[in-house]
């Protein structure tokens, strides 16, 4: 876990939510997998060729913009509308095939939710998210969940982390960020006068009323 900054008067945390709130190789593949595999029929290539375009080609954008494109982003690139990627992952992602409700998960959360209020802001449509969350077994504790299909905006953009304040009724320097990519998850709230914490996954997570407190 890496502290970057707390806000001194912390009302609202906003939370990443895959590979955040669960660590699940598998699934976190999946996600990126479904898309790919869909992108290879679609194109008539192997989901090897696939792959090494679009990696190729965020590779290349990461050294122009020196920062990191979503892969929903990227497949617009390839004549892939944002709005054709989301229905795949609305119909193809089934979470609960992966995770299982998370005890510790929601005693952490349940805790922070008596002090703070909780957001999620994901990448991933409102669909899928929303079926991660009550997979896990934490979904009442959001109050907030801004995804991919609210904004029509990619983490790292302002918008989203703006929307969630916006709907906590706080301004973003009371919001914390808390994700596993520094590039998409910390990066810009710090810039925007957020707070950030980076984990590897969701037992840094546990550890945050401790941390907080
Ligand atoms: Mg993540």
């Amino acid at each position: 876990m890496t502290i970057y900054r707390i806000p001194d008067h912390l009302s609202c945390i906003i939370f990443d939510i895959d590979s955040t709130l669960y660590t699940n190789e598998a699934y976190a593949r999946e996600q990126t997998g479904i898309q790919i595999r869909r992108f290879a029929d679609i194109k008539g290539i192997s989901y090897s060729e696939a792959e090494k375009m679009i990696a190729a080609f965020r590779e290349n954008f990461r050294k122009e913009h020196g920062t990191s494109l979503s892969l929903g982003n990227t497949l617009t690139h390839f004549g892939i509308p944002i709005e054709e990627s989301i229905r795949w992952r609305n119909e193809l992602l089934e979470p609960a095939e992966f995770l299982a409700p998370d005890v510790c998960l929601r005693e952490t959360l349940s805790e922070l939710s008596a002090k703070y209020t909780l957001g999620a802001v994901t990448n991933n449509p409102l669909v899928p998210a929303k079926k991660t969350l009550a997979a896990l077994g934490v979904a009442d504790l959001f109050p907030v969940i801004i995804a991919l299909d609210t904004t029509g905006y990619s983490k790292p953009h302002p918008e989203p982390l703006r929307r969630a304040a916006k709907a906590a009724g706080v301004p973003l320097s009371k919001c914390l960020s808390v994700g596993d990519r520094f590039d998409i998850d910390i990066a810009l709230p710090l810039e925007l006068g957020m707070g950030g914490i980076l984990v590897s996954g969701v037992e840094d997570v546990y550890k945050l009323p401790d941390m907080l407190s």
